[in-house]
């Protein structure tokens, strides 16, 4: 057993040999999410810190807050310590949640040095936590809990992904805390629920032919799903339209105003556009019209032709369009000229890829498990939680 689980250790590190910094530890994927930088920091803990510095194996401990200051040059980083001189790196334990900037965090802070002469404060963070506290940025901490199983898996896969493509190998770190990877802020919107629907699925990512799934989602699909090649020209075999709906059920997402209000206006909206709006963000004079020349699947809007009185223009890209269309839900809606304005109809919230986050929630409502809701939404895809034992080819 011991022998085993040996080995499946060295083979965990040598697939992780090509990341930043992740490491498997136990069972457990740690790996190290950029926090911020300053020259100047505060951290507070309710309990006790631990100091240690690479060149001193002891530990030192520290009182519940900690002043930390630059000082320095680019060939000594340093730092004061509440007046106690360390070289850079640092790392700052607590038995408590460390406090930044009104922030908490599980885990262990790193701290290293960026070129222009600031602390990078780096969190080392077991991937459930991180998780948990990712969850209530993608969908709200009020989902039944089959559908934060689901976005807990799904979320899981994109970091999986990300952590494989190595987004920040430069960096020094696996992860940044902003939407180029995920929102992350700790624990500061986890909750009993979120953590629980991490933990019950932990290490479960879905995968396609061997492969981490690209684990897309958005808020509404407005009735069906979009095909991945027709929005991004990216074939992805799991990524297709799809009904939202099984054996000719009311669509999901249809139904999801009957639990959460604002729900209802995400499936079916309307909204007015001034042309003088759309006048002034394409500089081809006067609108005269626009006609729709290309639809997907689901019925959003690809490709568009605005033309004017100087000239005309263009646009095949989905979010180039709802920007158009003063950042419209969709690009799903009919267009109605009422001679000074548009008038939009239109069915949906987001791009339309992948899990429909509300069906998701009516479908756990209805009963689904979250196995249920995640190989319905990502098409002939399998629930693994070995992933760490196989070799997977990365694209
Ligand atoms: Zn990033
Ligand atoms: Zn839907």
């Amino acid at each position: 057993m011991l022998f085993k689980s040996l080995v499946i250790t060295i083979i965990m590190l040598s697939f992780f040999l090509s990341l930043n910094a992740a490491k498997y530890i136990d069972q457990h994927l740690y790996f190290d999410i950029f926090i911020g930088e300053a020259q100047y920091l505060q951290l507070k803990s309710e309990s006790y810190f631990y100091l240690n510095s690479p060149s001193d194996s002891t530990y030192i401990t520290f009182p519940e807050v900690l002043q930390i200051n630059y000082d320095g040059n680019e060939s000594q980083p340093s730092v004061w310590v509440n007046g106690n001189f360390y070289n850079l790196p640092i790392t700052i334990a607590s038995d408590k949640p460390i406090e930044f900037n009104g922030y908490k965090y599980n885990g262990m802070f790193l701290l290293t040095a960026t070129k222009e002469n600031k602390i990078k404060l780096i969190n080392n963070v077991e991937m459930e936590d991180y998780i948990a506290g990712v969850i209530p940025y993608e969908i709200g901490v009020e989902a039944p809990y089959e559908a934060l199983k689901a976005q807990a898996v799904a979320a899981r896969s994109h970091t999986v992904k990300q952590l494989l493509n190595s987004k920040h190998s430069n960096d020094g770190y696996d992860l940044c805390n902003t939407t180029h990877c995920q929102v992350y802020n700790g624990l500061t919107r986890q909750t009993e629920r979120t953590y629980r629907a991490a933990i019950e699925t932990t290490n479960e990512i879905l995968i396609f032919e061997n492969e981490v799934v690209d684990a897309v989602y958005h808020s509404c699909c407005g009735g069906s799903t979009e095909d991945a090649k027709d929005l991004w020209g990216s074939s992805r075999n799991y990524l297709i339209h799809t009904k939202d709906s099984r054996n000719n059920e009311s669509i999901y997402c249809s139904l999801g105003g009957k639990y959460i209000n604002w729900y209802k206006s995400a499936f079916q909206w309307s909204s007015k556009v001034s042309k003088n709006d759309i006048k002034n963000k394409l500089s081809i004079g006067n609108i005269q019209n626009i006609q729709i020349q290309k639809r997907g699947k689901s019925g959003r809007i690809l490709t568009i032709k605005v033309n004017g009185s100087l000239a005309s223009k263009t646009i095949k890209n989905e979010l180039e369009i709802r920007k158009l269309f003063n950042n419209a839900k969709s690009s799903n809606f009919v267009l109605q000229d009422k001679g000074s304005y548009y008038l939009l109809n239109g069915y949906g919230t987001g791009h339309g890829v992948g899990m429909c986050q509300i069906g998701a929630i009516v479908q756990a409502y209805l009963g689904f498990s979250y196995e249920d809701i995640l190989l319905f939404y990502y098409n002939g895809t399998k629930i693994s939680d070995e992933w760490l034992l196989n070799n997977f080819k990365i694209k």
